[in-house]
């Protein structure tokens, strides 16, 4: 069905039900409501966003699925506690204004948490109505409701800010554990200055998550709301090389500093071949791709190769991001390398599903041993070794056990590592004050508080690669922890 025909559908519920008061059964019979996308044949030479997003009519159809439990399992399973019956009810109701409301109490980023929140492990996993029915899929749609109103009010006003307190604040980096922070601490009163090391703000939303998936015209409207909230923002400043931490506070006159500075450092596998030419983390591929056009080929500073086989070796939410990339270059083959099978796969299962729809391979239960190249130093090949399933390892998912004597070689001109990121050391190095696991991770209290004084931190830098939403909801509680320390003063 086209977008047409599924508005004209939910319209038809939405006749049906008109005036009556539905019992949790009569809830229950109606239809989930589909996501739109684009056509896979179609969709995979442009760069335009794959999901369409609902209709009105189809969001209230969906809205109007929701019990409204008493005990609100779904709000338990959120990150950041966003009352979701409430909301949901305002738009089976038509009040998308003050469902807007709702969601803003608790989130600031609607339009990009709607659209890559990982709803089927959260909120949507508790759901009354996917557990009733035996199926998470079939869980009230609460991220797709949420984009919707999102969308609906996409010129709402920017929050109100406080009479000025005379104390100023510096928030490292502009990822959404920044922007959270920032949004928060400028609301309070305070002078925010932004610091961002790249040319572009936003952190991973604007140079990892692709315009496929998130259209950067979001980010850059929650940018700009930062700007008229009085956010003072300046990029290409290195924290840790262009000032440090220390300079910051003794120099600057900053009272207090929150960092934001993600998980950038590219992973690699440690295994012979990672040098020759063709071989990219998928973090650089990304970011050529994202924040530097290098799809453009005629016009880009820094165009990207016309690979014809690709080999993206991992099974996150990177590496499907890297193959439908891939594939939207202009690559002929993109096989996306995993160790386990496509159920251990970290990804989110609609992005395996677009990925393959698309036409990605993935080659399971294989590790990469080699990276080949040809006598001019360029890749030509991946020597693969097949595995097998082995005992449950401590994160719960079985091990891949590899078996000896199974190698051989797959031809490829171009492999993308997309297996991890860790954190950036810079910051640590120039900063002794601050205290980090084995991993590099800033330790912080329950506050967000670092090891140093006036210092806070949140995001990937303390969690590790995570998600959009915890990097959000630990910047509104480093936040919180700052604006009392700040009132303090
Ligand atoms: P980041 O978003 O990494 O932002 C950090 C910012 O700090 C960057 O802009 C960086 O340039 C800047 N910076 C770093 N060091 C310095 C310094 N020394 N000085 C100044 N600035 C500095 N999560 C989801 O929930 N759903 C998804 O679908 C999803 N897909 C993903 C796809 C990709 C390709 C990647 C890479 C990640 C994905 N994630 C996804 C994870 C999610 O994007 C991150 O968890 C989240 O962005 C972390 O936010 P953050 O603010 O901590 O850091
Ligand atoms: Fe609605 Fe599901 Fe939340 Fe119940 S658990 S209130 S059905 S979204």
């Amino acid at each position: 069905m086209n977008i047409n025909e599924m508005d004209g559908e939910a319209k038809k519920i939405l006749n049906e039900i008109k005036g009556k008061t539905l019992t949790p059964k009569e809830r229950m019979a109606i239809a989930h409501q589909e996501m739109p996308s684009q056509d896979p044949k179609e969709r995979i030479s442009n760069m335009n966003e794959v999901a369409l997003g609902y209709t009105e009519s189809m969001a209230m159809a969906e809205a109007s699925r929701c019990l409204d439990c008493k005990n609100k399992p779904c709000v338990e399973g959120c990150p950041v506690s966003i009352d979701i019956p409430s909301f949901i009810s305002r738009v089976a109701k038509g009040d998308h204004k003050g469902a807007y409301e709702v969601i803003s109490s608790s989130s600031i980023l609607p339009a990009i948490c709607g659209r890559v929140c990982p709803q089927e492990v959260q909120c949507q996993k508790y759901c009354t109505l996917g557990k009733a029915l035996k199926d998470v899929d079939k869980a009230v749609a609460i991220g797709r409701i949420e984009r919707f109103v999102a969308d609906w009010n996409k010129d709402a006003e920017v929050p109100p800010v406080s009479a000025p307190t005379g104390h100023k604040v510096a928030v490292v980096g502009s990822g959404p554990a920044s922007i959270s922070a920032a949004v928060d601490l400028r609301r309070e009163g305070h002078e925010v200055v932004m610091f961002e090391a790249l040319h572009k703000t936003g952190g991973v939303l604007s140079y990892g998550i692709p315009e496929f998936r998130l259209p950067k015209k979001l980010v850059e409207k929650e940018m700009d709301k930062l700007g008229k909230m009085g956010v003072r923002i300046e990029k290409n400043v290195l924290i840790g090389r262009t000032r440090t931490i220390y300079e910051l506070l003794d120099e600057d006159g900053f009272d207090a500093i929150f960092i934001g500075s993600g998980a950038g450092l590219p992973k690699f596998m440690g295994i012979p071949g990672e040098n020759l030419v063709g071989v990219l983390s998928a973090n650089e591929y990304l970011t050529r791709s994202n924040l530097m056009k290098a799809y453009d080929r005629k016009d880009s500073h820094t165009p990207e190769y016309l690979a014809k086989r690709v080999a993206v070796l991992g099974g996150g939410n990177v590496a499907m991001d890297a193959a439908r990339t891939a594939l939207r270059l202009g690559a002929e083959r993109v096989d996306i390398v995993y160790r386990r099978t496509r159920e251990e796969m970290p990804a989110r299962k609609e992005e395996i599903e677009h990925a393959v729809e698309e036409g990605c391979n993935i080659i399971m239960l294989s590790q990469p041993v080699e990276i080949i190249g040809d006598e001019n130093g360029k890749v030509s090949g991946l020597k693969i070794r097949k595995c097998v399933l082995g005992d449950v390892g401590k994160d719960g998912r079985r091990r891949p056990v590899e078996v000896e004597g199974s190698d051989y070689v797959v031809p490829y001109d171009e492999v993308i590592v997309a297996i991890g990121n860790a954190s950036n050391p810079l910051i640590k190095l120039t900063t002794d004050e601050i205290e980090v696991n084995s991993r590099g991770n800033f330790i912080v209290d329950e506050n967000g508080k670092t090891s140093m004084d006036k210092v806070w931190a949140g995001g990937d830098i303390v969690l590790g690669a995570a998600t959009v939403i915890l990097a959000m909801g630990e910047g509104r509680r480093a936040a919180r922890s700052m604006n009392e320390y700040l009132r303090s003063l």
